[in-house]
């Protein structure tokens, strides 16, 4: 629990805000690979830096205590953190994930993980009722991602929590799209809460993060083993970055979302949109859940044009709004799941789970909305077929 009453003051003065040492309001940026013992077997609490740094240590206090959790771990990106959680696992284990968990988090485990036999079943996790019949013995943790990447799709994370706990599963969620400030996934009954800071939690889209946290003791020696082991960890500078970046994630996710429910509202409206996937918008599925469970609707909205529009057009014409991967930065970013973030998917596989050709996936920035919507109306405009 923080010993702040509030999230927005925990970002600032979480973890370790201060140099001890000299007052600095910053946490300096060790840039050390070692330190010096004061004889055999006499540390200063740091050994090498792999194992622990004061820099990447004071990140991961401040994650820690903004997610309630017991430890926070930091690791080179989002994906080093998910291989590091997904280490609690043997072979012949099996992982349920949601079934459209970010395109990189099924490839780890369709195209690496299963090399050591542990093996995957795309889970139901919106729909209790389903999800309980997909456990079968074999199963030893769920990953849940709400909303999920790209149709929003939103679960119940405290329902499948209780679920997958009576058979005795590790519940992991990436909650990458909510960030600590609009969702707190170990407070609804998580085990383990992994991020790709890499995107709002950094918020600038200039450095690459993971981080995950835990909830109790147990786990986290067994993932700070694991970090240490495989090594996969954060450097002091892209930590500092980090740091500097969660000061200000309340006014910047606070922007994020009031832009992303003007431009939601805004594709509803327009002729040119066929579906709109947000899960701040009162008829999307899953509305009352993520409104019992997170402060809103975030800022990641996907969208489907009419067949009358070219969508490649489409991502020409936008000037202001960049065609890239990632999301979460203060500039508004659009992709092409089906080719870009869920290529990694088979064509088949997507089909089933609705990703088509035709989904455009919007990361609303801090940008003015006037600017943002007349850049999107432009673009649909030019994009029509006549
Ligand atoms: C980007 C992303 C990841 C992967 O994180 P990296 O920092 O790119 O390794 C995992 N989960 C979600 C939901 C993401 O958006």
């Amino acid at each position: 629990m923080s010993k702040f009453l509030n999230t927005e003051t925990a970002l600032i003065h979480g973890g370790i805000s201060i140099d001890e040492r000299t007052g600095a309001v910053n946490v300096p940026i060790y840039q050390t690979s070692t330190y010096k013992q004061d004889g055999l077997g006499k540390m200063r609490g740091y050994e090498y830096s792999r194992t622990g740094n004061p820099t990447r240590e004071a990140l991961e206090k401040l994650i820690a205590e903004l997610e309630g959790g017991y430890a926070g771990f930091a690791f080179a990106s989002g994906m080093a953190a998910l291989t590091a959680v997904l280490s609690l696992l043997k072979s012949g284990d099996r992982v349920l994930i949601s079934s459209n968990v970010y395109g990189g988090t099924f490839r780890l485990l369709d195209k690496v993980f299963n090399h050591f036999s542990i093996n995957y079943t795309i889970a139901d996790t919106a729909d209790t009722s389903v999800y309980e019949t997909q456990i079968t013995d074999d199963v030893k943790a769920v990953i849940i991602e709400s909303p999920a990447n790209p149709l929003m799709t939103v679960t119940d994370i405290k329902a499948v929590a209780e679920i997958s706990h009576k058979h005795g599963l590790l519940v992991i969620v990436d909650n990458t799209f909510m960030t600590p400030y609009l969702q707190k996934p170990l407070e609804l009954g998580a085990d383990i809460v992994v991020h790709s800071a890499t995107k709002y939690l950094g918020g600038h889209s200039d450095v690459v993060s993971g981080l995950a946290v835990v909830n109790s003791q147990e786990p986290a020696e067994k993932i700070a083993f694991i970090q240490n082991s495989t090594g996969g960890v954060l450097a002091p500078f892209d930590s500092f970055l980090l740091i500097r970046g969660i000061k200000t994630l309340a006014v910047r996710m606070d922007r994020h979302v009031y832009n992303a429910e003007k431009t939601a509202e805004f594709l509803s409206n327009h002729k040119a949109v066929k579906n709109v996937y947000y899960p701040g918008l009162e008829n999307s599925q899953g509305y009352e859940t993520n409104k019992r469970q997170a402060k809103n609707g975030g800022a990641m909205i996907s969208f489907e044009l009419n067949e009358n529009y070219d969508i490649e057009k489409f991502f020409e014409s936008l000037e202001l709004v960049s065609l890239a991967e990632s999301l979460g930065g203060v500039e508004s970013l659009v992709c092409h799941p089906s080719t870009m973030t869920h290529a990694s998917i088979t064509a088949d596989i997507r089909k089933k789970v609705g990703i088509t050709d035709g989904l455009i996936r919007l990361s609303v920035g801090i940008e003015n909305i006037d600017d943002i919507l007349s850049d999107i109306a432009q673009a649909v405009e030019k994009a029509e077929i006549k």
